[in-house]
């Protein structure tokens, strides 16, 4: 991978018509007002900066996986963060902190981890986009999460006009979610992040993940079977990219799983009598996490379910949406998107939020 673009046009260019679906996973979003390419952190904050003195809205897009841009696109700036780099910036004995530049490929820093013999990252294979965009929602799967190797993150701080760090105590870290997201205030140049020098994976907490391992949930294995048994386990869900795949022109999960308080959970129970028990997980304190992809299966969307213009849910899996046409508007996706979380609402009572950020355009 050459850097974190969905697509290979990375030039400047300004005031042309172009259409934020050339940058996009979903292949989706109608045109730019002016899109600036940025390669280092300086770069990122000149161009953010640039755009204020214009009086233009900016939209900060590095790998374009986990956003859903309306067909009437961004009528202002879209910098394009493509920084790269790493550089250890503190060891010891027992561990070392990565600095890495906001527009690293994502699986790039993985695998070099991984290679490194650096513990803490390696479930999180295969996920598309960039390591400055892994703050943003605290991104996390097969039992890993971001925030729990983050220890700080430089940012520009675009109320404030000036550079600063942000300490992991002070992101806001929960499931999908962090200060971050959504936010008109925060660019990430870079991120630090606290690995163990280990052979050794940590202890694989996944259940699906250990069984395709072969061992048992909390047992370590090492990391380059880590690594692979994730990239397998994704590639055969289309949570891979794969640009022969279109199952996989999409954003990943659409739809978070839904948090629920005790007595919200005993509804869906209720609800759901006929159906057996909910596949459910502990949720922060008192809640329980509920299996978006069983409610939505369950209220009669499977996998495969079609939407206007081609649109489709993933024939690999029922949580991401696709635009499998290639030629469908994000209106055809957003009408999919509602069908779903109506359905789901009508048949449990539980609502559904979506995972991507939608920019221009509203579910
Ligand atoms: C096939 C597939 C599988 C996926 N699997 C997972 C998964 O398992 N787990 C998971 O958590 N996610 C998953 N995702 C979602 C996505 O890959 C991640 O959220 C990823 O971190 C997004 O990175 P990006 O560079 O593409 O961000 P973009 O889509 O470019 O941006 C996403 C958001 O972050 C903001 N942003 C990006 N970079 C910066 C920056 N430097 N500073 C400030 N704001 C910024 C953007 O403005 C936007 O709001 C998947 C997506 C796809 C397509």
């Amino acid at each position: 991978m050459s850097d974190v673009s969905a697509r290979p046009a990375t030039e400047t260019r300004a005031a042309e018509p172009t259409r934020l679906a050339e940058y996009t996973t979903l292949c989706l979003g109608g045109p730019a007002g002016r899109i600036e390419t940025a390669a280092s952190a300086e770069e990122i904050v000149q161009k953010v900066q640039q755009a204020r003195l214009r009086d233009d809205e900016v939209l900060i897009l590095a790998g374009g996986s986990n956003v859903v841009v309306g067909d009437a696109g961004f009528p202002g700036t879209v910098v394009l963060v493509r920084s790269r780099g790493l550089r250890v910036v503190a060891e010891d004995a027992d561990t070392v902190t990565v600095r890495v530049e906001a527009g690293e490929p994502w699986d790039d820093l993985v695998a070099a981890t991984v290679a490194n013999g650096w513990s803490g990252l390696e479930c999180l294979s295969g996920i598309p986009g960039s390591a400055g965009a892994t703050p943003i929602q605290n991104v996390g799967a097969y039992g890993q999460e971001v925030a729990e190797t983050i220890t700080g993150v430089q940012v520009y701080d675009r109320v404030e006009g000036s550079l600063g760090r942000v300490e992991a105590a002070d992101c806001g870290f929960a499931y999908r979610s962090s200060i971050f997201k959504y936010s008109e205030r925060w660019v990430v140049l870079s991120v630090d992040f606290r690995l163990a020098r280990s052979p050794l994976s940590g202890p694989v907490r996944y259940a699906e993940l250990a069984r395709a391992l072969g061992v048992e949930p909390g047992d370590a294995v090492p990391l380059a079977d880590a690594r692979a048994a994730v990239l397998r386990l994704r590639a055969g869900k289309g949570m891979v990219l794969d640009a022969a795949d279109p199952d996989t022109r999409s954003v990943g999960s659409f739809f978070t799983n839904p948090v629920l308080d005790g007595e919200a959970y005993e509804l869906l129970r209720g609800r759901a009598a006929d159906l057996g028990e909910p596949p459910h997980w502990p949720g922060a304190g008192d809640t329980v996490k509920v299996s978006a992809a069983w409610l939505i299966d369950k209220a009669g969307f499977a996998k495969g379910h079609p939407g206007p213009e081609g649109v489709a849910i993933s024939s690999k899996h029922t949580l991401a949406l696709t635009n499998r046409s290639g030629t469908a508007s994000t209106a055809a996706l957003i009408a999919l998107a509602r069908d779903i979380r109506d359905g789901v609402h009508a048949r449990f009572g539980v609502p559904l939020h979506p995972e991507p950020v939608l920019v221009n355009c509203a579910v």
